[in-house]
């Protein structure tokens, strides 16, 4: 069997819907997320069969909800690099430091992921037109994989969210709208037009299969450690999708049975200039509030209140993780360091997550035999005014 999809189910009040239909949000407001027959997953899936699939993140289709192989629209994503970050490890006191590099995938960042297995099932529902707000690079990876689909895309984002997502919105034909604030103002102009004319919803985690995208991430990681679990995952946080979906994964494997012992502790990484998940961890709440005035230039994670925020809690607080908060100094820092010590050019988003990782050395909640994974979740060409050096130019008249 292709996927192993069962239906879906509210993860606040378990009422249940069924596949095959379009579906949104929960009567009570929760996300809704995919079930699998695990049982018969554990039966019938094997190491060996999975060995003979393509290095693509539909390697995993039975944990996938696309039933049909012709309903999957691919530029071939998944299988990232799992990087030792030997110098820099070393340096901060983490000799066994990795970088799961998602800057590989198509479109430049993880935003491929959701977006293959989100515009494959919009696909296969039959939707011709959908909308989204975003702070950028989802809405290009929708309007991308949107136009191999024949699918239109209606993508509202703020006017200062990295400007080539703008254009790859508008090469792939995308209908572009820029507006004067936050992606929750975004979400509002998003709303209504779903109102006025009816386009389907691909919002962050009111479409309940970007996250099935997402979590595959997971996967890969327990693949690529041969079925071991790290100890640590730090994941830059903005709406969760990522965290919650790498949860998820690694749920489901534990029950069929692939992995063993204790869950990774995942840990939430956010700006200073945008925190609700990090205050709320640390006044012990199982949702955020409104983060006012949120501002950072780790843009991808400037989300002031996310829908899912009580599943991104309910994850760090079962794996006993936690939540932590940076400076855009320290991240724009740390993007220097890392690419000065490993080559690497990483997105802000992900460079927060090694500034997180050196702090929490720091404070000893990383001890130096953590297995940790830091994920960077978006390619630094992305981003060229994140960069910090003052001229690149150092020469300009021939002489070196
Ligand atoms: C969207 C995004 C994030 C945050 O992802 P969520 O799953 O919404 O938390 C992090 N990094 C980059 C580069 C992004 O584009
Ligand atoms: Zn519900």
């Amino acid at each position: 069997m292709y996927s192993y999809m069962t239906h879906l189910q509210c993860p606040k009040c378990k009422q249940s819907y069924e596949k095959g239909d379009i579906h949104h949000l929960c009567e009570c407001g929760s996300p809704l997320l995919v079930q699998y027959d695990l049982e018969r997953v554990k039966q019938e899936w094997t190491k060996d069969s999975l060995a003979e699939e393509p290095l693509s993140l539909w390697r995993y289709h039975p944990l996938l909800p696309v039933e049909q192989a012709k309903d999957v629209v691919t530029f071939g994503e998944g299988m990232t690099p799992l990087l030792p970050m030997h110098q820099y490890g070393a340096t901060i006191g983490l000799p066994q430091l990795f970088m799961k590099d998602e800057g590989l995938l198509p479109t430049g960042s993880f935003k491929a992921r959701g977006a293959a297995v989100g515009v494959s099932m919009a696909k296969a529902l039959g939707i011709k037109e959908l909308a989204m707000p975003t702070n950028g690079n989802a809405g290009a990876a929708w309007a991308q994989y949107g136009a191999r689909a024949g699918l239109r895309a209606h993508v509202v984002m703020p006017e200062d969210a990295p400007e080539i997502t703008r254009k790859e919105v508008a090469i792939s034909g995308g209908h572009l709208t820029l507006i004067d604030g936050l992606i929750s103002d975004a979400g509002k102009v998003v709303a209504e037009a779903i109102r006025t004319y009816g386009y389907y919803d691909a919002s962050t985690l009111k479409e309940p299969y970007r996250i099935e995208g997402k979590k595959t991430m997971g996967l890969e990681i327990c693949e690529q450690l041969k079925w071991t679990l790290p100890d640590v995952i730090l994941y830059p946080t903005g709406g969760g999708v990522g965290l919650i979906g790498i949860y998820k994964a690694i749920q489901e494997l534990r029950t069929i049975g692939w992995v063993k012992g204790e869950m990774p502790r995942l840990v939430a990484v956010q700006a200073e200039g945008c925190a609700p998940i990090v205050d709320a961890f640390h006044e012990g709440r199982t949702e955020s509030t409104f983060f006012e005035n949120a501002h950072t230039a780790a843009f991808g994670i400037n989300v002031p209140k996310a829908i899912g925020d009580f599943l991104v809690l309910e994850a760090i607080y079962e794996t006993n993780g936690c939540a932590i908060a940076l400076s855009d100094e320290d991240i724009l820092h740390e993007q220097q360091v890392v690419a000065q010590l490993e080559g690497a050019f990483l997105c802000p988003e992900g460079a927060a997550t090694f500034a997180a990782a050196k702090q929490l050395v720091q404070t000893g909640w990383l001890k130096e035999d953590d297995v940790v994974i830091c994920l960077n979740t978006g390619m630094g060409v992305k981003y060229p005014e994140s960069v910090q050096v003052e001229s690149p130019v150092i020469s300009k008249n021939g002489s070196i």
